[in-house]
């Protein structure tokens, strides 16, 4: 394990991950542990990796976030929709099947641990690099106000990682969480009157949510600058 306060990522390469873990978390999202076979992959909280695929003989990639902590960085969590043909083979493959794949990547990370309180906004399986960030920041101390506000459309009643999120609640008197359960979470976060000038945004959704819901936080108040976002699309 390294430092929990320093993060470091390591130059992109190839590894090969053996499948540990993998579970439901809703009935279209799995959780899916994979143990690499090296121990030099350092990633920042936030990035992602490219599995590599082979179908009728053609080879390609995808990209996917990493779900869990840089404090345990040769176990990878990922967290995925099943969707098309991709993900349906991630959530399929068996506990010791092994994947190729490429990492780390990714801009939408913490390189250090920051000094303000972050506002976070996940839609399904974007969920994901958010889970990252928000592990670490627990794993660290940290002592800024830290809101969570999730939602998933596809299942909108069962969301990824609720109880973790509880659990993380009730023992981190700094994180607040809310479901977004049979409402949108625009509607929640119009609820919460949070002065938007304060804090660090990050938003994670697919397709045109993102989007939306960054239109949402700047008409409350939140300016460009204090930003982060991502868009899960298919390339
Ligand atoms: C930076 C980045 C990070 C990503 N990280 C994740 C991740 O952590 N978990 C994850 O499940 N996906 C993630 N994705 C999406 C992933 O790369 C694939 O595009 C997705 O799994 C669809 O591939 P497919 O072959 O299964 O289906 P395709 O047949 O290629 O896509 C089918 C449809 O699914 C839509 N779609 C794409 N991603 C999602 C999604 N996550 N949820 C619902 N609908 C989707 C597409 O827009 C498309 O219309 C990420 C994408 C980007 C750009």
């Amino acid at each position: 394990m390294q430092s929990l306060d320093i993060l470091r990522r390591s130059p992109t390469a190839d590894y090969t991950a053996t499948i540990v873990g993998s579970i439901f978390l809703t009935s279209t999202i799995k959780s899916i542990r994979l143990q690499l076979d090296r121990d030099d992959f350092r990633f920042l909280p936030g990035q992602s990796i490219w599995p590599k695929f082979e179908r009728d003989g053609r080879t390609f990639s995808k990209i996917y976030s990493i779900a869990s902590s840089p404090s345990c960085c040769s176990e990878l969590e990922l967290c995925v929709s099943r969707v098309g043909w991709s993900s349906a083979f991630l959530q399929d493959l068996a506990i010791g099947q092994t994947l190729p794949l490429r990492g780390p990547y990714g801009l939408m990370t913490l390189s250090e641990l920051p000094n303000r309180p972050r506002l976070y906004i996940a839609e399904g399986s974007g969920i994901a690099p958010l889970k990252s960030q928000i592990d670490w920041l627990y794993e660290c101390g940290y002592q800024h106000p830290v809101w969570l506000i999730q939602a998933n459309p596809e299942t909108p009643d069962q969301l990824p990682y609720q109880s973790h999120w509880q659990q993380r609640q009730a023992s981190w008197a700094d994180f607040h969480y809310r479901a977004a359960i049979a409402q949108c979470p625009e509607r929640v976060l119009g609820g919460l009157s949070l002065n938007m000038a304060a804090f660090d945004i990050v938003i994670c959704a697919v397709g045109d949510r993102t989007a939306q819901l960054e239109d949402a936080v700047l008409a409350l108040g939140a300016r460009a600058e204090q930003l982060q976002s991502e868009k899960f699309i298919a390339f």
